[in-house]
């Protein structure tokens, strides 16, 4: 308790240089990140939105290391600055937003955080972001590749990132967003009963979580013209691009589905039509 107890007051002074910035709060990083949770934890709990479970806490813990990360990198053109007051001012803008993505209520029900789960996923993984093509659209990897344009050995890859998915990665983020069997046969059962209600649904959380998340990747952020679109397929560059952007752009994947096929499109027009199970 000391211990901390110091590290938080050497937080507490100001740093002047980028590199004190570094030096000072690597030595804190599990006292800034308990922080910055217990913020959130608190933040949902004043405005009606915390329940004691693990989904409830792993959310927290989650969106806490996503403050301390933004933190870390926005830090060090802070300076001269007192880390503490940094870190608090950064959450405190988060929160105070009107519609702060992270605490978005529906973010919270079970359908929102399964899609917020593959989601941030497919920021990090490859594989999960391919997934997205089959948990959205329904996609197999003979679609992604059309879609794409992709040849040879890249549209071998995908075949591979579609069986690991199925294999391990689509459970191992489900248990990270902490949805349980009877949850997810529970949403599987309300799109049986109203599919156009619950695709529709889904597509209004899908966009929202696309938006929030393909921040994450400045270079493959921005959206093209259909112009534009249409020179990259026929140029044959920025495949890279292509495969990221329209796994997380749906207004872009309706602008470029048909382009990747010259003559007859190889998939129908894409539309949100949730698969639960990978
Ligand atoms: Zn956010
Ligand atoms: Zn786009």
């Amino acid at each position: 308790m000391s211990d901390r107890t110091t590290t938080v007051g050497r937080l507490d002074e100001v740093v002047s240089t980028p590199e004190e910035f570094d030096r000072a709060v690597s030595q804190a990083l599990p006292v800034l990140l308990d922080r910055a949770t217990s913020y959130t934890k608190r933040f949902l709990r004043e405005t009606g939105q915390w329940s004691e479970d693990v989904a409830h806490e792993k959310f927290v813990l989650r969106w806490g290391a996503e403050y301390l990360e933004r933190f870390l990198i926005c830090g060090r053109s802070e300076v001269p600055c007192r880390p503490l007051f940094l870190l608090d001012s950064l959450v405190a803008k988060q929160h105070s937003q009107p519609e702060p993505f992270c605490y978005h209520p529906d973010l919270l029900t079970p359908l929102g955080r399964f899609l917020d789960g593959i989601v941030a996923r497919a920021a990090i993984s490859r594989d999960a972001l391919i997934g997205l093509y089959h948990h959205c659209y329904g996609f197999g990897p003979g679609d992604v590749i059309a879609l794409t344009g992709l040849n040879g050995s890249e549209s071998q890859r995908i075949y591979k990132n579609f069986r690991r998915w199925r294999d391990s990665g689509w459970q191992r983020a489900m248990d990270e967003v902490g949805m349980t069997e009877a949850e997810l046969n529970e949403l599987s059962s309300r799109q049986e009963r109203h599919p156009q209600r619950f695709n529709g649904e889904s597509e209004r959380l899908i966009r929202f979580a696309q938006a929030h998340y393909r921040k994450s990747e400045p270079d493959h952020y921005p959206c093209l013209s259909r112009p534009q679109w249409e020179e990259m397929f026929t140029q044959g560059y920025g495949y890279d691009y292509r495969i990221w952007h329209l796994a997380l752009c749906l207004d872009c994947m309706q602008t470029a589905w048909a382009l990747g096929s010259k003559g007859t499109p190889a998939v129908d027009k894409p539309r949100v039509e949730l698969r639960v199970r990978p």
